[in-house]
């Protein structure tokens, strides 16, 4: 079992998922590339400990655990698979810092704005 990043984090790479993960196994694309590899991040479906750490984190509520995943997302856990299957492609996810090496502040969205983007992609959340 692993974690998985849904599309619903499509754009916002905030990161906040990255700064908690123990085993440093979130990936960004080195070259986004839609569809196969959208502007977001991805768990590497090997190196992930199943911690749920990360999914708390995500103000997006775009992260589930893999049996969890919304029917609306299931191609996004082939998305996911991708950093095992072509490692090349993509570097370890690092936290924003400022240039003294703080965490840049997390984004916050509203209740409303966490719904209008779940709307983008499912119809029925
Ligand atoms: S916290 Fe959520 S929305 Fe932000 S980068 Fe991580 S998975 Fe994407
Ligand atoms: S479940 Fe744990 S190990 Fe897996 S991506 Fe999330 S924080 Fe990292």
């Amino acid at each position: 079992m692993a974690y998985v990043i849904t599309r619903l984090c499509v754009d916002c790479l905030d990161k906040g998922c990255v700064e908690v993960c123990p085993v440093e196994c979130i990936y960004e694309p080195k070259e986004a590339a839609p569809p196969e590899r959208p502007n977001m991040l991805y768990i590497h479906p090997i190196e992930c400990i199943n911690c749920g750490a990360c999914e708390p984190e995500c103000p997006w509520q775009a992260i589930f655990e893999d049996r969890e995943v919304p029917d609306a997302f299931a191609a996004d856990l082939e998305l996911n698979a991708r950093t095992k299957d072509e490692p090349k492609a993509y570097r370890v996810a690092l936290p924003h810092r400022d240039e003294e090496g703080r965490l840049q502040p997390k984004h916050r969205p509203s209740a409303d704005q966490v719904r209008a983007n779940r709307l983008r992609w499912d119809e029925k959340p």
